[in-house]
């Protein structure tokens, strides 16, 4: 059946990216059902899809997805990509987090993060909102300060430090952004180490460099969650990083790079982009642009983990990325706005595995952040634990 259908395949004329508009007569179903299990079948063959890691070089490796898939003129979306649902991770790190939870209150700890709200932008309200809901759902302790929008840099640092002296709050999260009569730098710094579960701190950042424990910011480390808990391989594979904040690309590349991943960072001075991109085994697509990684940049079987996260408004813009998803389309003619990640959605036709956008990454920074709210009380009661009670510590 494999080589009849190669035959087959092997007389399209397709192209890529030829898929999209057109219908699919009926009997062509059943057809297109095969197509996209012997499309499957020899993409893996091809490429090593299911390692991850693909054997032959790109462009080859592209031309015969291409052709293969373009036998496929009907399909709307063949989805042949594994779809990495952050929603499923964050249930299972949640249950592992409730162990770890149950065995600290064995010994009277309850973790608890203190969350600065200032000021009333409304998407940071829900923001706090969702991670003090997070907290409740898990048992963990958590109070939220709300200071105007008012408030001075050393009105704030006075609550910081009333806060890192406070035992019962393992996590300080500061909301971004800041009233711009605020200096958000001195702020971030001023939050004790020990207690930065955004993984801001200058600290948490020379700890990762030198790939000592530390608290790693949420998002990064939500996406190396992702990829190991859905078996990806990353240690030998080509990572391309696009973008280098602080907060996503470089701790991204960081991790990728202690996980023994080739990395490469890229960032908008970067040339030749698409040639970058389709040497990657692992793309991470942290760059605030919807849609802007072209499909045909993925390299076929590539494991694409999407953070960007861009709520697009215009209907042209929202005609060019859903072209091929009439049903999300028909949702953004309803509501007038749709997320979109970073990455083209018709990738998932060309990706082994990839994060939705939403419900990939997103998902996954709240969950990271309650998990390093656990690591940062089982850290401070170990060092707590750790240090000589004063007795001892005068016998020496
Ligand atoms: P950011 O600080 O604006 O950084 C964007 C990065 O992308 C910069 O390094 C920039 O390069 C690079 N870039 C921009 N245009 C480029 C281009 N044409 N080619 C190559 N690189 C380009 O953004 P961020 O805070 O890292 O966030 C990135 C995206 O992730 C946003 O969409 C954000 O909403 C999303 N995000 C999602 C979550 C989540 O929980 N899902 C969390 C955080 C962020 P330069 O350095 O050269 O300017």
């Amino acid at each position: 059946m494999g080589i009849t259908s190669m035959g087959i395949l092997g007389r399209s004329r397709g192209t890529r990216g030829r898929s999209a508009s057109m219908g699919l007569p009926g009997w062509e179903s059943e057809l297109r059902i095969e197509l996209r299990a012997v499309t499957a079948q020899l993409v893996g063959l091809l490429t090593g899809a299911q390692a991850g890691v693909p054997v032959l070089p790109w462009p080859l490796a592209t031309l015969c997805y291409h052709r293969v898939v373009g036998s496929c003129n009907g399909e709307k979306a063949s989805m042949t990509a594994r779809i990495l649902d952050g929603t499923k991770i964050r249930d299972q790190v949640f249950t592992d987090l409730t162990a770890e939870i149950q065995r600290l209150a064995a010994r009277g700890v309850r973790p608890g993060l203190a969350a600065v709200l200032v000021g009333e932008n409304p998407a940071s309200q829900l923001y706090v909102k969702s991670k003090i809901a997070a907290c409740e759902q898990l048992g963990l302790a958590s109070w939220m300060h709300t200071p105007p929008a008012s408030i001075t840099t050393d009105e704030l640092l006075r609550l910081v430090d009333k806060l890192n002296a406070d035992d019962a709050v393992d996590g300080i999260l500061i909301q971004l952004p800041l009233p711009s009569q605020v200096d958000t730098k001195r702020v971030l710094e001023a939050v004790d180490p020990a207690k930065d579960v955004d993984g801001f701190h200058p600290v948490n950042l020379g700890r990762l460099v030198s790939g000592r424990p530390g608290l790693v910011a949420c998002t990064p480390a939500g996406c190396m969650e992702i990829l190991r808990r859905a078996e990806i391989k990353i240690e030998g594979a080509n990572a391309v990083v696009l973008g280098r904040s602080d907060i996503v690309g470089k701790p991204m590349a960081l991790l990728l790079m202690h996980a023994n991943a080739t990395v490469t960072i890229c960032h908008s001075k970067t040339r030749d982009l698409p040639d970058v991109v389709r040497r990657a085994d692992i793309v991470v697509a942290a760059m605030g642009k919807a849609g802007y990684v072209a499909a045909d940049w993925i390299r076929p079987g590539a494991a694409v983990i999407d953070v960007g996260t861009n709520k697009v408004t215009d209907a042209k813009e929202a005609e060019r990325l859903l072209r091929n998803f009439p049903a999300r389309l028909e949702k953004f003619r309803a509501k007038g706005s749709v997320l979109i990640g970073d990455v083209h959605p018709d990738a998932v036709n060309i990706a082994g595995a990839l994060t939705p956008v939403p419900g990939g990454v997103g998902p996954m920074t709240i969950t990271m952040l309650m998990s390093n709210t656990v690591k940062a009380a089982r850290l401070r009661r170990e060092k707590i634990d750790a240090q000589p009670t004063p007795a001892a510590a005068g016998a020496r």
